[in-house]
């Protein structure tokens, strides 16, 4: 990488996320590892810096919080200079039959799944706009290729967050700025295994593992090496797109 860049990657404490961060550092990223967990942030963090790689915590903020995300992406401006890389993975799964998904279950969907990240690209765009250069990978979910039973409320979040990937790709396209989306699918996380824990996966990972024509689950690095192409000067072509790392479950 030719110049400094930082990156900020939200829900970066744990799972997809902190792969993501962990690898964009290596890269050569200047990372801002972005969570609502403080502690979790902090161990990521410390994790980049034992090895040697340049990575602020930025704890407590929730990505739902319009004035939280602008005070955020003011520190890592300050502390790591101007946001070129953005990666938004925050997220919160749902599962309600769809007659009981109440105004308060929904609400919360688009706001930590939807609203988060429109206000991340809100607050980080103008420094990529500035620098003429910018790089933006959304986190939706393989359920938006394939819809999902129970999880309507998570699925129309994620699949506004496909709309939004396309939209702004075209729109900030000129400006040098590539924005894309990774819907991962059945990766081995924290998230994953809360829901194998409260049997809503209809079986085990294990179970459904050895189903997937890659016959495994997903890793997070699966996840951040296709992030850290996206993210990369080379990808400067790829934009608009729904890049699926799913191990077949989708096609
Ligand atoms: P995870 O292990 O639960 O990690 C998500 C991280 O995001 C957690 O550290 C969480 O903090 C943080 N977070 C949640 N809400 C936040 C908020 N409002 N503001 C800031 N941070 C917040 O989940 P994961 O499996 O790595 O998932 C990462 C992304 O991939 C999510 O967007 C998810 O929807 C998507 N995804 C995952 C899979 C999969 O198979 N794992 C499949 C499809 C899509 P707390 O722990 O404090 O809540």
């Amino acid at each position: 990488m030719s110049r400094r860049r930082a990156a900020l990657v939200t829900g970066g404490g744990s799972g997809i996320g902190r792969a993501i961060a962990l690898r964009l550092a290596e890269d050569g990223f200047a990372t801002a590892v972005l969570d609502l967990d403080t502690e979790a942030a902090e161990r990521v963090a410390g994790e980049c810096d034992d090895k040697g790689y340049e990575a602020i915590a930025v704890g407590g903020v929730d990505v739902s919080d319009r004035a939280q995300v602008d005070a955020a992406v003011r520190r890592v401006r300050t502390e790591l200079g101007p946001v070129l890389g953005l990666v938004n993975n925050a997220g919160v799964t749902g599962f309600k039959e769809f007659l009981r998904i109440t105004d308060e279950h929904w609400d919360r969907q688009l706001a930590v799944n939807l609203s988060g990240p429109f206000y991340c690209c809100q607050a980080a765009v103008p420094d990529m706009v500035d620098a003429g250069w910018g790089r933006i990978v959304n986190i939706s979910s393989s359920s938006t290729h394939s819809g999902q039973p129970y999880m309507a409320h998570y699925v129309a979040a994620k699949s506004g967050l496909v709309g939004l990937t396309k939209s702004l790709a075209l729109e900030l396209g000129p400006r040098g700025i590539t924005v894309n989306t990774i819907p991962p699918g059945f990766v081995d996380t924290p998230m994953l295994r809360g829901s194998e824990r409260r049997g809503l996966l209809g079986g085990s990972v294990d179970e459904h593992a050895r189903l997937s024509p890659v016959r495994r689950a997903g890793r997070p690095a699966d996840i951040a090496a296709a992030c850290s192409y996206l993210m990369s000067e080379e990808a400067g072509y790829v934009t608009g797109q729904v890049i699926g790392v799913n191990g077949g479950r989708n096609t």
